[in-house]
């Protein structure tokens, strides 16, 4: 990091790109370990900046580590590192949004299940997890710096005020929690907000649930007029054959309930109850 390029120190932070760097190396160690050991593991970091956790990763034993980044300057200076030559290090320039896991994976040829450890740019941090969510079947833990906010959002409990359906897609497939938060004042530039890492794990093929499509759809109606009884928010989903009233009464949940309130196990089976009434061709 800093070490390798000093010149990077100097570089103003692009606040477009999200960049809040962090630079204390026990924070980066905190942050490399917080999935568990990165030793012999294959890892994926979005956003490596001038490197701190990239160095924390290699130097606690990842076995190949791809880094995508947008910004050239930081891009340049890691294909300089030593482990870069030697091809333990990539380094693939461009948009995180707009490159796919499955063809990093095959063309670094990395072994699933892989890691996925990131300080992400505040900015694209949210659209990157769901999509890392609905391929989760390739990733084995992810350990992800958040906006404190988001945090709580993808690890939030039914009736809590982060609920929602960050949540409930979140833990449909992975088990999520809260490693730790940091303030401010742990980056440069600081930004406005605390910031907290989240560290998933992949539930076992047996606990996770397959429809995420469909979960997507059925909890988009229902958080999107969170303050609406259930009854009423599904109504734009439903068919002129079967009511809201008929799917929530089918899947053993009280009409009169909000979105808010429905746990992980009752989402899904009234996901499941409403694939059974979609014309075959939509089913998810
Ligand atoms: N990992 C470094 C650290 O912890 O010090 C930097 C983290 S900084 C919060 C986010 C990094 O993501 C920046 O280096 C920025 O250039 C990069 N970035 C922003 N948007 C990106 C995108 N869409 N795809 C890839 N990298 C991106």
């Amino acid at each position: 990091m800093a070490e390798d390029s000093p010149e990077l120190l100097r570089a103003a932070a692009n606040k477009k790109l999200g960049q809040h760097f962090l630079f204390d190396p026990d924070i980066l160690k905190r942050a490399a370990l917080a999935s568990g050991p990165v030793e012999g593991r294959d890892v994926l970091e979005v956003g490596p900046g001038p490197g701190g956790l990239t160095r924390a990763l290699l130097d606690n034993g990842a076995r190949k580590l791809v880094c995508v980044e947008m910004d050239d300057r930081f891009a340049d200076a890691l294909q300089t590192w030593p482990e870069a030559t030697q091809g333990r290090l990539s380094v693939e320039r461009g948009d995180a949004m707009q490159i796919s896991l499955a063809s990093l994976m095959e063309r670094y040829d990395l072994t699933a299940p892989i890691k996925i450890i990131a300080n992400l740019p505040y900015n694209v941090g949210t659209p990157l997890f769901i999509n890392w969510v609905l391929q989760s079947e390739q990733i084995g833990e992810m350990a992800l710096m958040f906006q404190k906010e988001v945090a709580q959002r993808i690890c939030a409990k039914p009736g809590s005020k982060h609920y929602g359906r960050l949540a409930v897609i979140a833990q449909a497939v992975t088990r999520p929690r809260m490693a730790f938060t940091l303030p401010p004042g742990a980056f440069k530039p600081p930004p406005k907000v605390a910031s907290a890492v989240v560290v998933t794990e992949r539930l076992p093929t047996s606990e996770a649930y397959p429809h995420l499509e469909a979960l997507q759809t059925v909890t988009a109606a229902a958080f999107g007029q969170r303050r609406k009884m259930l009854r009423a928010s599904l109504k734009p989903i439903m068919s002129e054959t079967v009511s809201a009233e008929e799917l929530l009464n089918s899947a053993g949940i009280d009409p009169t309930r909000r979105a808010e309130t429905l746990s992980q196990a009752e989402f899904r089976k009234l996901t499941s109850e409403w694939l059974k009434v979609q014309p075959s061709s939509s089913k998810a």
